[in-house]
């Protein structure tokens, strides 16, 4: 099959968070499995291009039209770790992906509307004529829509469309100068509740509704997620839209890439290590220590890799801090926040803290480092409000790191609560849940996970090896992919 995935991130070239995991790691499995598979995304100015291997102009003529006229782009082509992934940088004063951030701009939905749309132009005046164009997350959800209103009929009447949401809680909301700038205009016809029109703003249009309405196959990335969205209260004003749309709808649980988050062959820890000989963990450990400035004892580290926002539960990660201290533990927290309310917050409690040999707050986004932390912590703390799948859990998993979360989402999916776990035997399960989105919920379920440590080395030890035999690579949701791509195609 011939697959080009459509996003606004593909790691580790762009990657703001999972989402770009997930588009190289998806995209490597399934070219392993003998498919063909592009990707494209924004230039952006500052991505990463230490990671792009041979970047050459591709296509220098790209005719976009936009408001009625056109803008000039060129494509560039070139490989992401043996991924072929084209970069459209467009020529105009708005300068849409020169301004040193990903996301965040003022006109994010007219930013990523352009991209869709140059995409789209891209496909259609290169002669990329795909099986199926993968779209993922707000950004992309105008591509179904003007796939299916305009380019099928300039010769794209077989593409089919696999609609992936990574999050619900960004949807990509914007006026009705959207229509007039990508060319679909008829504002009546789209301020249609079943087309984009918005479910609560009656004057607004909604990019991933248009993504729902439109696309041949809908996912989330995880199955209990899935259920989240459409029968609880997590569909962020959508559930209603899903319903009406869960013929085409289900979630398939997100993998990660083994090439990159193996603890036997990561290039960023010093000390390899195996499920059968776990004795390099030891090794990151003091290694971390080191590069942290934290003291040497035989205390048990906990860590914290993410996002600092509300979604992640801010509150119980800044409580699980002061417990872990409090309780005789090392915390590391390695996170970046875009709300200044909650940046300010960690860069006073860093501030506080820095003298402590015994924590550490990293604030910012740093690939390697989070390598050593995954590789060196005993165990993993992901608190999360909602988590539609979630990484960290999963790397920390492969690591021998093992998770303490709360069961929402994917979480649910991949951690079993080691004494209370009514669905897996006891040598299967792999982590600690809690359920309650409170401080004592937490504390308690982290004194569980500590006094393991501290008390029964060896069970602790039989917990990490069990957490490692789990398999969370991208193997079994890549069928899963290929088969709705095999639906759909043959609809
Ligand atoms: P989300 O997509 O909601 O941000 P996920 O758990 O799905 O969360 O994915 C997070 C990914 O981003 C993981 O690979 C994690 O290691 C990485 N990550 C998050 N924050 C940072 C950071 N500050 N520095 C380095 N990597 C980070």
């Amino acid at each position: 099959m011939y697959i080009i995935q459509i996003a606004s991130e593909c790691a580790p070239v762009i990657k703001a968070g999972g989402l770009g995991d997930v588009v190289y790691g998806l995209s490597r499995e399934l070219e392993t499995k003998g498919h063909c598979v592009e990707i494209i995304l924004p230039k952006y100015d500052c991505m990463r291009y230490d990671h792009i291997w041979g970047l050459h102009d591709a296509y220098l003529n790209l005719s976009v039209p936009w408001y009625g006229a056109a803008v000039h782009c060129s494509v560039y082509c070139g490989w992401v770790h043996g991924r072929l992934c084209f970069f459209i940088e467009p020529h105009c004063e708005d300068n849409f992906f020169n301004r040193g951030c990903y996301y965040g701009c003022n006109d994010d939905t007219m930013r990523f509307a352009f991209f869709s749309k140059a995409a789209l132009e891209f496909l259609q005046q290169s002669n990329k004529r795909p099986d199926v164009i993968h779209c993922h997350d707000w950004q992309t959800g105008l591509i179904p829509v003007m796939l299916y209103e305009i380019y099928k009929y300039h010769g794209m009447g077989n593409q089919r469309v696999c609609y992936t949401i990574h999050n619900f809680k960004h949807q990509g909301v914007a006026g009705v100068e959207i229509l007039w700038a990508t060319g679909l205009n008829r504002e009546e016809y789209y301020f249609q509740y079943d087309r984009l029109r918005d479910n609560f703003n009656p004057f607004a249009l909604n990019f991933m509704k248009g993504g729902i309405n439109y696309s041949n196959a809908i996912t989330t990335v995880s199955p209990h997620h899935a259920w989240e969205v459409h029968c609880g209260d997590l569909g962020a004003g959508l559930g209603h839209t899903l319903h009406l749309q869960q013929d085409k709808f289900s979630g398939v649980l997100n993998g990660i890439d083994l090439d990159f988050w193996n603890p036997e062959s990561d290039r960023y820890i010093p000390y390899h290590y195996t499920k059968e000989d776990v004795s390099g963990k030891l090794q990151n450990k003091k290694a971390l220590r080191e590069r942290l400035l934290l003291q040497h004892n035989d205390k048990p580290l906990i860590a914290y890799i993410g996002r600092l926002d509300q979604q992640k539960g801010v509150h119980l990660v800044h409580h699980a801090i002061y417990y872990a201290l409090h309780k005789g533990a090392q915390f590391v927290l390695l996170g970046s926040a875009t709300e200044p309310g909650i940046n300010s917050w960690f860069w006073h409690e860093k501030n506080f803290l820095n003298n402590n040999p015994d924590c550490h707050l990293e604030l910012g986004f740093n690939e390697e480092l989070s390598h050593l932390i995954y590789a060196g912590a005993d165990m993993i703390i992901v608190p999360s409000n909602y988590e539609p799948c979630g990484l960290t859990q999963m790397i920390g998993l492969k690591y021998g790191t093992v998770p303490i979360v709360r069961g929402v989402g994917g979480l649910v999916n991949t951690v079993f609560d080691r004494d209370y776990d009514q669905n897996k035997p006891p040598e299967e399960r792999n982590g600690y849940v809690f359920y309650q989105s409170d401080f004592q919920a937490l504390e308690s379920t982290m004194d569980r996970a500590l006094g393991l440590w501290f008390d029964y080395h060896d069970e602790f030890q039989k917990l990490i090896k069990q957490s490692m035999e789990y398999d969370y690579s991208w193997n079994h949701p890549s069928d899963r992919y290929i088969e709705i791509y095999d639906f759909i195609r043959h609809k």
